[in-house]
């Protein structure tokens, strides 16, 4: 049996992620607000270091799979602190009891939206790990409207994406044996987008952003199963990328443009 954090347990593609992973017989630890083992606030750092500590505990110390499926999508600058340093802190500070397993691995959700345009200003202030610019930024982004605040989703993915690529070659990752990859899912259904495809005008916006030809909107389960792939023993040379399970959506988007 191994063990595995799965943040975002509560909900989506995280709830999807803890069940297929209990149904084969592995342990879960979930992480979330509420509905979870370990209940915390991961738009702070209080609360990112509270998670670490009770998972620490409930562990014994030794973590072999961590999968960070928590996420918000709204134009709000938390935004950026859910979705980037709510990922890579956690991630940072599960490290020891990753290096405690025979077989660790790391997955974490981007998103399609990490192609979509982003704030250059924003990305950077997460990479640099500065939380207070990368918030200012953001703040004065969503302060002109709603459609700049959507900005602060895509800026925090694809951070979150260059984070991968970055840290899964260094020593604590690749050094220490550990495969840490992203999926970018296209359009789910799950509660985060339920408002949207319930409505004509929502549902003709997201399928134009994101084209989906290849069987259109996915179940959460779709991509519980690839982070499961990533996090499993057999996963043992893959690292940094992000890998876009999306019906096709990328492929249509970007075409030969890789
Ligand atoms: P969801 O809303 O169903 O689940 C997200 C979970 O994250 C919820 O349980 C929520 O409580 C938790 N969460 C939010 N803020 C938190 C916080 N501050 N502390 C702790 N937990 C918190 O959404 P989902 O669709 O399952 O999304 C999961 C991930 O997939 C997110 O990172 C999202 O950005 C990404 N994603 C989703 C889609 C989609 O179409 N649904 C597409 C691309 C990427």
């Amino acid at each position: 049996t191994r063990t595995y954090v799965v943040t975002g347990a509560a909900s989506g593609i995280g709830a999807a992620t803890a069940r297929l992973l209990a149904e084969r017989g592995e342990r879960v630890i979930g992480v979330d607000l509420r509905d979870a083992d370990v209940e915390a606030d991961l738009s702070t750092r209080e609360g990112r270091l509270a998670a670490v500590e009770r998972v620490a505990e409930l562990s014994g110390g030794v973590v072999d799979g961590v999968i960070a499926c928590a996420g918000i999508s709204a134009p709000i600058p938390a935004t950026i602190s859910v979705n980037f340093f709510g990922v890579t802190e956690v991630l940072e500070g599960l490290l020891p009891a990753l290096r405690a397993s025979d077989a660790p691995r790391a997955a974490v959700v981007s998103s399609m939206a990490s192609l979509q345009p982003v704030v250059p200003a924003m990305v950077e202030a997460a990479l640099a790990g500065d939380e207070e610019r990368a918030l200012a930024v953001a703040a004065a982004t969503a302060e002109q409207g709603p459609e700049l605040g959507y900005l602060v989703y895509p800026s925090s993915k694809r951070a979150l994406s260059r984070w991968v690529r970055r840290e899964s070659i260094t020593e604590a990752w690749a050094g220490a044996g550990i495969p840490l990859n992203a999926v970018a899912p296209g359009t789910v259904i799950t509660p985060m987008t339920a408002a949207l495809l319930d409505n004509p005008e929502g549902l003709a916006m997201v399928d134009a952003a994101v084209p989906m030809p290849l069987n259109s909107h996915q179940p959460a389960e779709s991509i519980a199963n690839l982070l499961i792939f990533l996090t499993s023993v057999e996963n043992t040379h893959m690292a940094g990328q992000t890998i876009y399970d999306d019906g096709g959506a990328d492929a249509t988007l970007r075409g030969d443009d890789i």
